[in-house]
């Protein structure tokens, strides 16, 4: 991956985006490559992924669940109940299907954007964590204190967005993806091993 191969993707998604997912995309990839760059990380690839981590949000839910059986992606129960999340599954299959990334460390950084998983590698985390503090969002009060932290410490902006999302997620109808509480759980017991 390269700087053309970042600047035909955001081309792409420019076309394939409606304006508002197309901000929020460039907001993701900034902002990841920004913390890639204070925490060790190659910015490039940072960069990839941000552009690519919503390619398949703007798609119904039809498109995604046929994108899914036409090559044999596996659909959990949540998914099914929830096609919206699927939009990361396909979004880490078109990343190399149709936009030419090979690298497993960003499909996988596509693949739990939504969710987060135990054992996070660094570019999902910086991947999971930019989605959630990028300038065009402003949904949570604690927003300016993880953007801070999220430059210092990445697990413990991790556990405070993951916190944030559950608490969401009870006080609303909208059903909780089980990998979300289960990052949670072992994100907080790291914590407490090095406290
Ligand atoms: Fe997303
Ligand atoms: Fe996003």
């Amino acid at each position: 991956m390269n700087l053309q191969d970042i600047a035909r993707i955001r081309k792409e998604m420019e076309k394939e985006l409606d304006a508002k997912r197309y901000e929020h995309t460039l907001g993701v990839a900034y902002t990841a490559a920004c913390l890639a760059m204070c925490h060790g990380e190659d910015p490039v690839r940072a960069e990839v992924a941000g552009l690519l981590h919503d390619s398949a949000k703007c798609f119904d839910n039809e498109k995604r669940i046929r994108i899914c059986k036409k090559n044999k992606l596996s659909i959990t129960e949540s998914e099914s109940k929830n096609p919206f999340l699927l939009h990361a599954k396909v979004g880490a299959f078109l990343a190399e299907d149709k936009y030419g990334v090979k690298d497993p460390e960003i499909k996988d950084a596509i693949l739990y954007h939504t969710t987060g998983r135990p054992r996070m590698g660094l570019l999902e985390k910086i991947i999971y964590i930019a989605d959630y503090i990028e300038p065009c969002r402003k949904q949570s009060l604690k927003l300016p204190e993880i953007r801070k932290i999220a430059f210092v410490d990445l697990d413990q902006a991790l556990l405070m967005i993951l916190s944030e999302i559950l608490h969401y997620l009870n006080t609303t109808s909208e059903p909780i993806d089980p990998m979300t509480q289960l990052t949670y759980d072992y994100y907080m017991k790291e914590q407490k091993k090095t406290t």
